[in-house]
């Protein structure tokens, strides 16, 4: 493959810079060969990888490396792209927006700088994954949990920044976050809310600060470089529970979403909870092949057969109560009484205290524990799997709920794709999250899942829709979804990019907000 150049500058002139860069890192951590660049191209990619190809990578290990080769990016106006550990798969992977851009990879600055196990949180660095963190946690002892996301490997400053999420009452990653260190296009190094105060000791304590508070602006944008994050952890509770209802009947998705509403509103339940589609259920536990070998979606008969065989509700809902066992019990009985009126609901629970510890992926996460059981459904169809997410938020109604699982479901089963998807509630919203899974080695799967996400995207839209996170080829079609009064919400971030970033050399194009020197490069693709 030829190199890819960034955007606007001759070979020579990447040299020169390249040559800069090497300057400040060292030989080894600029990367610009082929094979070290494949680490960087997205795995999953529902299309030609090639597109998203970066220019070269570069692996700093201190905020002064990072403040030194942003100044060459600036100088040769080269667009960086900042990652942490780089493993956002089924949104991009590592790799950038624009082609060419250099992708700067954090996964050296990897220390736990704090942990403090009375107020409850850690401070980290860009590197640190969930399982670095839950096993520092784990080996000095510290009575606190993480909350994993689906996949362990991921870094709590990358998936916190995309506003990912998890399982436990800490699962919602944006809403633990307190306090950030950031660098800013110009170099310059910001501690966001209470780290204003040099010689400060609430930092990780009170979001806020005094005056307007920016945590919030650094997440899924391209405003800065995050160097450092605070994280609440969740104390380890004393005991736990942890429930699943399963759902026999496709229509029961209202009512489980109607009666699950209340109870997360008055905090009966306070941890996330996953009302799994039956499909997704079953690719845990088996191969599609083992049930139907034939082209397009699954058919509905052979999808009953493999849910009555597995033992699996059509849907099922999945929830964890952590707490003494007396409030757990008092919980648990108001749990039951709403569902257990549900015709042919089946209600399981299983209750763990001191250090006794589940033994499925799934439920490992809502005990804390980080695991990589979310790649279980990469070999659901068999060959090279790959999947690319279609994750509108959904209002936390039985009626909305309906509509989009119908939507989806029709939507995928016309392009020839199982709905393997499911909701992730939080008190007012869901997360529906819908997963296109394909063999990237097939060409034909590929284009029909790119395809199928484009329409899906036009459904949302046309429904008022919108979703929380799309991957690279669709961030600028998922912005243009927020459109109200000719797109002030985009006009807003792009003044505000324009004003900070001036050379447009952070991640331009990232969640559809393009810096003026690139804006020419807006497209839906
Ligand atoms: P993870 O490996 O945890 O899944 P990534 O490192 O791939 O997460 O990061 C996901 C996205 O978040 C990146 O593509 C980038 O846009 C953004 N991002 C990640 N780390 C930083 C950071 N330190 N500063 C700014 N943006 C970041």
């Amino acid at each position: 493959m030829p190199p890819t150049l960034p955007p606007n500058l001759s070979a020579a002139q990447f040299d020169r810079a390249l040559a800069d860069w090497r300057a400040i890192v060292g030989d080894a951590q600029v990367l610009t060969s082929d094979a070290s660049l494949a680490a960087y191209l997205d795995p999953f990619a529902p299309g030609e990888p090639g597109a998203f190809a970066a220019g070269a990578a570069l692996l700093p290990a201190s905020v002064d490396e990072i403040r030194a080769l942003l100044r060459v990016a600036n100088q040769y106006r080269i667009p960086l792209w900042t990652v942490s550990t780089g493993r956002n798969f089924a949104y991009g992977g590592a790799a950038p927006r624009l082609a060419g851009s250099v992708v700067l990879d954090l996964q050296r600055l990897n220390r736990i700088l704090a942990v403090d196990e009375t107020l409850a949180y850690a401070l980290v660095e860009p590197g640190v994954s969930y399982f670095d963190l839950y096993a520092h946690l784990r080996e000095h002892g510290y009575k606190l949990w993480v909350d994993p996301p689906a996949a362990g490997w991921g870094s709590v400053v990358g998936n916190t920044l995309e506003r990912g999420f998890g399982y436990t009452d800490y699962g919602d990653h944006a809403a633990a976050q307190c306090g950030m260190e950031v660098v800013l296009a110009n170099g310059d190094v910001l501690r966001t809310g209470m780290g204003g105060i040099e010689i400060g000791s609430a930092w990780q304590l009170y979001r806020p600060g005094y005056g307007p508070s920016f945590d919030a602006m650094f997440m899924q944008s391209n405003y800065g470089i995050v160097t450092k994050l605070g994280v609440w952890l969740m104390p380890a509770p004393p005991a736990y529970l942890l429930g699943e209802i399963q759902f026999q009947h496709e229509d029961d998705l209202a009512t489980i979403v109607d009666r699950l509403r209340p109870l997360r509103l008055d905090g009966t339940i306070s941890s996330h909870a996953v009302i799994e589609g039956g499909l997704r259920r079953a690719a845990g536990l088996s191969a599609r092949r083992q049930w139907y070998d034939g082209a397009g979606a699954m058919p509905e008969s052979a999808v009953a057969a493999m849910l009555e065989k597995l033992g699996v509700g059509r849907w099922n809902l999945h929830f964890a109560l952590y707490g003494t066992p007396e409030l757990i019990d008092a919980r648990y009985a108001l749990i039951e009484r709403a569902f257990s009126t549900v015709p042919q609901a089946r209600l399981s629970a299983a209750r763990y205290t001191d250090d006794a510890e589940p033994r499925g992926g799934g439920d490992r996460n809502m005990a804390g524990i980080p695991t990589m059981s979310a790649f279980r459904m990469l070999d659901w169809r068999g060959g090279a799997g790959a999947h690319v997410d279609f994750a509108p938020i959904c209002p936390a109604s039985g009626r909305d709920a309906q509509r989009q699982y119908t939507m989806v479901k029709t939507r995928a089963a016309e392009y020839g794709f199982d709905y393997y998807g499911g909701f992730t509630a939080g008190a007012r919203h869901l997360h529906h999250i819908f997963a296109a899974i394909f063999d990237r080695d097939d060409a034909q799967q590929v284009e029909q899942a790119g395809a199928l996400l484009r329409s899906l995207m036009s459904d949302a839209r046309a429904a008022g829709y919108g979703e929380y996170r799309a991957h690279l080829a669709y961030m600028d079609f998922a912005a243009a979804q927020y459109s109200f009064n000719d797109g002030a919400l985009l006009r807003l971030a792009e003044t505000i990019k324009d004003a900070l970033d001036p050379n447009g050399v952070l991640a331009p194009g990232k969640q559809g907000i393009w810096p003026a020197a690139w804006r020419d490069r807006r497209g839906y693709t």
